[in-house]
């Protein structure tokens, strides 16, 4: 049977600075727009056509991955991804198998993936039986740094795959570039940044393929569902292929790739569809919640909060500070004052290199800019359940806990 990756503890020790403390508990909030209740860090808004496409699944008997909500969806989510073709999927780590996979990636073969993201992004190469490669950050956004991917290409390098974090897009001009140059494929897991531009342009079209993710969480969701996207139509025809154990079109139980069953249902693409109607609202709140989360909290010490290049539209899929000596208290000890307080928030992504999972194989290799992402960072409730009310009332929290922590240095929770 299948037993965890544990670590040693001589390797536990070198790392454990870096690792966030354990999910503290979510008590009430003593007061505020939600007294008594609490402020989960994402929150799904069903209040568009949801319910009526539900009940038009159900009314005409439609559930399955062959009910026309999948086309519909599709068709609606391609031009919001700057793309001519979406391919609709189970969820987002899938569109990525799926979309290396269709490029034809396999054993043998290395993929160039961010040191610091979701593990997701990591896990998918290896299901191709490919290697990620991992780059680490830059400092400013987190997301891969482009001065480093040309020192980590190989002759078995076959593909980059940016993440565009937190919903601001990564240097793809860079990217793209050093791609084209080196003759490598390159996707775009834009997990996180459903709507975000770069030059006028969406992410999600602007590399060979884009895959995205309609978790509850995410800027557009399905319950669970993942779209890839591209304009290739050679690969959407294989993309297409793969999703559905590659029937082949004319003898149905005939096969000639190794196919997945990624298939979306008819009622999670009735959801995915409402919800893209109002993708444009949707990104103006979170836009609109950042800068109520800017103004309110620029004034406290030891903040950094998010930036947006010159060119770049961010989604601000999660509102993303980190925490400096000078704010008072630690990271760790502001989120547990917070959770008290019945604010819920969370620590940025472990970098890959020191996932149990991944540990032997990144042996000794370390990535500063992910490490310091990790130790530092945290993002606060995001969701459009957030009014103005709301952002006053936890930025006035942690104004508070600021106030009340020993000075800087004094710090050492
Ligand atoms: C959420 C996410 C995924 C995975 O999406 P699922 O739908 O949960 O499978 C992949 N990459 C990134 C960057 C994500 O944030």
């Amino acid at each position: 049977m299948l037993t965890p990756a544990t670590l040693a503890p001589e390797d536990w020790n070198a790392i454990r600075a870096i690792v966030p403390d354990p999910e503290p508990a979510l008590g009430r909030c003593p007061a505020g727009p939600r007294r008594g209740g609490a402020y989960p860090v994402a929150e799904t808004r069903l209040v568009g056509n949801e319910r009526r496409y539900l009940a038009e699944c159900v009314d005409t008997n439609w559930i399955s991955s062959r009910g026309p909500f999948v086309t519909r969806f599709e068709r609606a989510f391609a031009p919001e991804a700057g793309c001519e073709y979406a391919v609709a999927c189970a969820n987002g780590t899938v569109a990525l198998h799926l979309a290396l996979a269709a490029l034809g990636l396999g054993p043998g073969d290395e993929v160039i993936v961010p040191a610091f993201t979701m593990i997701a992004t990591a896990n998918a190469v290896r299901y191709t039986g490919a290697e990620p490669v991992l780059v680490d950050a830059e400092p400013v956004h987190g997301n891969i740094d482009p001065d480093r991917v040309e020192a980590a290409i190989t002759p078995r390098t076959r593909a980059i795959v940016a993440v565009h974090i937190y919903g601001h897009p990564a240097a793809m001009r860079r990217l793209r570039a050093i791609a084209d140059a080196r003759g490598l494929a390159l996707v775009e897991d834009a997990a996180e940044a459903h709507g975000a531009e770069l030059d006028g342009a969406r992410v999600g079209g602007l590399g060979r393929a884009g895959t995205f993710s309609f978790y509850a969480n995410k800027i557009v969701t399905s319950g669970e569902g993942g779209m890839v996207t591209t304009s290739d139509a050679a690969l959407e025809r294989v993309l297409r292929r793969l999703r559905d154990h590659a029937f082949h079109p004319e003898r149905h139980f005939w096969h000639e790739y190794l196919g997945f069953n990624y298939r979306m249902t008819n009622l999670q693409a009735a959801v995915g569809l409402a919800q893209t109607e109002r993708l444009g609202e949707i990104v103006e709140h979170r836009r609109r919640l950042r800068a109520l989360y800017d103004e309110r909290l620029r004034a406290i010490p030891g903040l950094e909060l998010p930036g947006e290049d010159e060119g770049a539209r961010s989604v601000f899929w999660m509102y993303a500070i980190r925490i400096g000596a000078d704010f008072g208290a630690s990271r760790d000890g502001l989120r547990r004052r917070l959770a008290a307080r019945g604010i819920e928030t969370r620590t940025f992504f472990v970098p890959i290199h020191i996932q149990p999972v991944y540990f032997d194989r990144f042996r000794g290799r370390r990535f500063p800019v992910a490490e310091s992402l990790c130790r530092h960072g945290l993002y606060l409730p995001t969701s459009e359940a957030l009014e103005e009310r709301d952002v006053d009332w936890i930025c006035g929290e942690i104004a508070d806990i600021h106030r009340r922590a020993a000075p800087a240095g004094a710090a050492a929770s």
